[in-house]
């Protein structure tokens, strides 16, 4: 019995003021009884005043992404207890768009996993294979590869609260959407993964959202397969009304 995780991302979209303003429209859309785990994930300067926004309300906060160390001499760089400081529970680490462009690996996202786990932050791990990679035949030598190496040197008992989310990189923010056999192929392949390399329990309980081109339209067939817990959905969270009908989407 695992929770649903419907999460948002941001990117960079809506200012503080924007992003305070639809907090708590969307704070008013969503039911305060809502049975699935609910998570936006605003720019970094919006983090505090979203938080104070939707304290009480089944909306959670994380951030976009984070730096390893604690504290130093590295300019710009924000760090996993300075994210909770903020009010936030939960930060997002390795999407695709760091990959690409950013320079991030799975030694990074493997540094930062170790970091947010210490401060006691959730952390939603992103993993996902580019086209290439699937015209390849690669996709699933590939997210293993990602998560081993993001999981490196790491015990089962560490990882119960990750959350992985898979994200072809050719499903975000393209309009194509995983078919839901692929999807479920995948998210199938990851939890056996999980259990042979690391533990069946934990294997069982890992929340594994799906990521890519996600709307009120398709999420409903999303949620219905046996491994989609969840979805990290990026255009459609950024509107109170396409949102919330994928936070409702039962
Ligand atoms: P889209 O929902 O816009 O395809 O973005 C997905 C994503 O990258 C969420 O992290």
């Amino acid at each position: 019995t695992r929770t649903p995780l419907i999460a948002g991302n941001w990117k960079l979209h809506k200012d503080c003021a924007e992003s305070v303003a639809f907090a708590s429209e969307l704070k008013a859309a969503i039911p305060a009884d809502i049975d699935v785990d609910v998570m936006v994930a605003p720019t970094f300067t919006a983090l505090h005043p979203v938080c104070e926004v939707v304290k009480g309300s089944p909306i959670a906060v994380g951030a976009q992404d984070m730096f390893w160390e604690a504290k130093g001499a590295w300019t710009g760089e924000i760090s996993a207890e300075m994210i909770k400081s903020c009010g936030c529970t939960h930060v997002i680490i390795g999407h695709s768009e760091r990959r690409q462009f950013f320079g991030e690996t799975d030694d990074t996202v493997n540094a930062k996993l170790k970091a947010a786990l210490a401060a006691g932050l959730v952390p939603v791990v992103c993993i996902g294979e580019t086209d290439e990679e699937r015209q390849a035949g690669k996709t699933f030598e590939v997210l293993e590869t990602q998560v081993k190496n993001g999981f490196q040197g790491m015990a089962a008992s560490e990882l119960t609260t990750v959350v992985l989310a898979y994200e072809p990189v050719w499903a975000i923010g393209t309009g194509n959407t995983a078919t839901p056999e692929m999807v479920q192929e995948v998210h199938a392949f990851l939890r056996k993964l999980v259990a042979d390399s690391l533990q069946k329990e934990l294997a069982n309980g890992m929340r594994i959202l799906y990521g890519g081109s996600v709307k009120s339209g398709n999420i409903a067939e999303l949620m219905a397969l046996e491994d989609v817990d969840g979805a990290l959905v990026g255009g459609a969270s950024l509107e109170t009304e396409s949102f919330s009908g994928i936070v409702r989407y039962k």
